[in-house]
């Protein structure tokens, strides 16, 4: 079995020439040999600002790049015939395909209703502020471009159980919608500001079951249109978890196949929130690992004065490793965006071992770590570099990271973890050393099969030769503020 290694083909300024998808398809080939097995896509169908759109504020689920709507045929990202060239492109090449999947809300609805609301606090989403009252909202979907093709479906305020926005008022607050689902928020697994049930734009009330209906036959029309591998299910906390369960085990029975799923569960305080999720999703889900990536950050920004040994301390990856999807950074994380939290680009080859090179957890690597991305916003400039020493890094996993792993997570500024190897990997086994502050070396025992040979450091920043004893053992070494990857030197 190869390792597997994801890729987030987007980051949030994606600007190049040519359109995603088409990239994608072009790159096919390459993203196989630099040993990616999947790929997860941006949103792929229209978005209340058409072109112009990330894609996370949907507006029509069933036009992916056919109708014109919002201004455009074709989204962000290129139409629908690019979309599904790029999906077979990629499959051809053993790359699986997961599509990005907005169910928490939906944007730029077609006409307004007349809507009976309650406002609550921001803060404490529990505490009514107002009785009951009405305004216009904008809550009805009529998809009048698509005119019924594929689902008649009508959305109006009855399938939702917030909005932010009174039109006819011009005033911007959290509106409960009163309907005969509820007054209240629906149940979720997040209780920050009492319940996060409402997150944005419209927001999808599940104790609708036609709303949940018209899901189940969206994902089965989407995985027959697609043919995607799996999907990443956007903003989990903030959904009822018994519908999350409810789609997965109908996706399943329905296309009659397993499906990879990861679930975006911002959290970076506590691994708890996530073993939670983890619990009452019964593990039908991958995770996020963003306590990783927070750790990762601190220790980024933190320099000497991080404890390297605690750097696993709360992750996923090592509370729940069969579950964990690790990374370093996400289209939120990214500079000038909502959540950055962008690790520093000294750490980045030493978060890129972390996340490559240890047997715990599935990575998905962030676009602009390969392609780079240059872009402005707020008046800012960004540049960002590829990582250098990555395209090494991924063939040492796709080769050589295989086997029982021996950690030496024992210093404050220098740690390292070996690989055995495998049978089924020729002349795979590693050792790895890396060091926040002066210049390390550690004795790590590997095994005993490579007694009387030779390591090397695959990134060539030490030019030594590692002879492994009797025992397994040897004494390697990296520089200050840097990681070496050793592995056998083939004679
Ligand atoms: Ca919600």
């Amino acid at each position: 079995m190869q390792n597997q290694t994801l890729i987030q083909y987007f980051h949030w300024y994606y600007n190049e020439k040519d359109n995603l998808w088409t990239k994608a398809k072009n790159e096919a080939a390459n993203l196989a040999q630099m040993g990616f097995t999947g790929v997860w896509f941006p949103p792929a169908y229209k978005a209340a600002n058409g072109k112009s759109s990330i894609g996370y504020d949907s507006y029509d689920l069933f036009d992916l790049g056919e109708f014109d709507q919002k201004n455009s045929v074709p989204t962000r990202y290129g139409s629908k015939s690019e979309y599904l060239a790029a999906i077979d492109a990629l499959q051809k090449q053993q790359i699986m395909v997961l599509a990005d999947t907005i169910f928490n809300h939906k944007a730029g609805a077609d006409e307004v209703e007349k809507v009976p609301v309650r406002k609550v606090n921001k803060e404490d989403r529990n505490e009514f502020i107002s009785d009951e009252f009405e305004i216009e909202a904008w809550t009805k979907f009529t998809f009048p471009g698509r005119k019924g093709k594929y689902s008649d479906f009508i959305w109006d305020h009855t399938c939702f159980s917030g909005v932010d926005w009174a039109e006819d008022l011009k005033e911007s607050a959290i509106y409960a919608i009163q309907n005969q689902f509820g007054e209240g928020w629906e149940e979720v697994p997040s209780e920050e500001l009492g319940n996060y049930d409402y997150l944005m734009f419209d927001d999808l009330d599940f104790r609708n079951l036609a709303i949940r209906a018209e899901l189940k036959k969206w994902g089965k029309w989407y995985y027959e249109t697609t043919n995607v591998d799996g999907f990443r299910l956007d903003a989990v906390k903030h959904i009822s978890p018994g519908f999350i369960i409810e789609w997965i085990d109908d996706m399943k029975k329905n296309c009659d196949r397993d499906f990879f799923i990861i679930s975006e569960n911002w959290n970076i305080e506590s691994v708890e929130e996530l073993e939670h999720y983890i619990e009452i999703t019964g593990g039908r889900t991958q995770l996020f690992d963003s306590l990783l990536h927070h750790n990762l950050y601190l220790a980024s920004i933190g320099g000497r004065d991080y404890d390297l040994k605690t750097i696993l301390d709360n992750t996923l990856a090592h509370r729940n490793p069969m579950l964990a999807i690790t990374f370093v950074d996400n289209h939120d994380s990214q500079p000038l965006q909502a959540l950055e939290s962008f690790i520093d680009f000294w750490f980045r080859p030493l978060a890129y071992a972390m996340v490559l090179l240890r047997i715990q957890g599935i990575p998905c690597v962030f676009y602009p770590d390969i392609y780079g991305a240059s872009y402005e916003d707020d008046g800012q400039t960004i540049e960002l570099q590829p990582v250098q020493e990555l395209p090494q890094m991924l063939i040492t996993r796709q080769n050589l990271a295989y086997g029982e792993q021996i950690d030496y997570l024992d210093h404050h500024n220098c740690i390292g973890w070996t690989r055995a190897g495998d049978e089924e990997h020729p002349n795979s086994g590693l050792a790895i050393l890396m060091s926040n502050g002066d210049e390390g070396f550690k004795e790590m025992e590997i095994d005993k099969k490579f007694a009387g040979q030779i390591f090397i450091d695959v990134l060539g920043k030490r030019t030594e030769e590692v002879t492994i004893d009797e025992n397994g053992c040897g004494e390697f070494f990296c520089d200050a503020g840097s990681v070496s990857v050793w592995v056998l030197k083939i004679q």
